[in-house]
């Protein structure tokens, strides 16, 4: 009887395993003819240079719009296209499309892009990058990429020589989601990011105020070693007024933008710039 019940259960788990890897083969199809159709679109989230109370730029996110299945997150199908070999055409698409919006905005504004650990290690990285520059017109100096602690995890000279390269382009580097990776604070000294930014989740520990010393820490740190330092995920003004009293002096997060739609811009940042300078954000005031 065990026996039998047994035997079910695993009938049941290999039918659930086809049904999943099933589905898994059919947002593959989807993502691949998603890809240069209108269902991809990138949505853009103010970096916010808190002491001059400006937007300061913007990062690129992507998102995707799936006829049947809605709005489907990056956190579901960026790792879907690293494993299924569609990330390098997704973040071609992403880079060109990114640069040629960024074209349009005030030439002082940054423009970031996410560059998957998989993208790192393709051989055409630094032309697909040169190539979206040209395209879209857009100076080197405004292009900013964002990468994760995850390309250090194979502690390659090969990454360190990439990360040269993409600089000797004339553009700036990031270290994204800074403190939640698994590698050693090692890289740093050997490769010295031009910013890093804080993970959402030190800014979200510090609604204890205890658990101020870790953003303190990483500002520190930052500055000895001439970085730069935004704070991700700032969602409260209490956390806003936290990290300004820690010296953070850029800010992304809710509390000014959640992403928008490339058309929002010029209107975002009228709206965020003149908040600032009506007082709406200013340090210390009541919530
Ligand atoms: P990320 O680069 O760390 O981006 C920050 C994520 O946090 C975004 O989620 C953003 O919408 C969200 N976020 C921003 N402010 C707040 C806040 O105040 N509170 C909360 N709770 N969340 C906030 P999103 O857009 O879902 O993107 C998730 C991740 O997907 C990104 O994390 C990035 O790793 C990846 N991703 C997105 N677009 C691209 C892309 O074009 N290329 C690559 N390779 N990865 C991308
Ligand atoms: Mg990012
Ligand atoms: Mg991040
Ligand atoms: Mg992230």
């Amino acid at each position: 009887h065990a026996q039998r019940q047994g035997l079910g259960s695993v009938c049941l788990f290999a039918s659930a395993m086809r049904q999943e890897m099933d589905q898994r083969r059919q947002l593959e199809a989807d993502l691949r003819a998603a890809i240069g159709s209108d269902q991809l679109e990138l949505f853009y989230q103010p970096f916010i240079d808190v002491t001059r109370g400006r937007v300061s730029g913007f990062e690129a996110l992507m998102r995707w719009r799936h006829p049947v299945r809605g709005m489907v997150p990056p956190g579901t199908f960026i790792p879907l296209a690293e494993e299924v070999g569609l990330i390098d055409e997704l973040g071609v698409w992403a880079l060109r499309e990114a640069c040629r919006q960024a074209t349009g905005w005030p030439g002082d504004l940054t423009l970031s892009v996410n560059l998957s650990p998989v993208q790192f290690r393709s051989a055409s990285l630094i032309d697909d990058i040169r190539t979206a520059l040209k395209m879209a017109g857009l100076a080197p100096q405004r292009l900013q990429l964002e990468v994760t602690e995850s390309l250090f995890l194979d502690n390659d000279e090969g990454t360190l020589a990439t990360l040269r390269a993409l600089r000797a382009l004339g553009l700036t580097i990031s270290m994204d989601d800074f403190g939640t990776g698994y590698s050693s604070l090692g890289y740093l000294s050997r490769f010295p990011f031009d910013k890093i930014k804080i993970d959402q989740s030190f800014v979200r520990a510090m609604d204890k105020a205890e658990n101020a010393a870790i953003v303190r820490a990483v500002i520190g740190l930052s500055s000895a070693m001439n970085m730069s330092v935004i704070a991700e995920g700032v969602e409260t003004p209490e956390q806003f007024e936290r990290l300004c009293q820690e010296g953070c002096r850029e800010m992304q997060g809710y509390l000014f933008s959640r992403p928008r739609p490339a058309a929002d811009l010029a209107r975002l940042i009228l709206r965020i710039n003149s908040a600032f300078a009506q007082g709406e954000f200013a340090q210390g005031a009541p919530a």
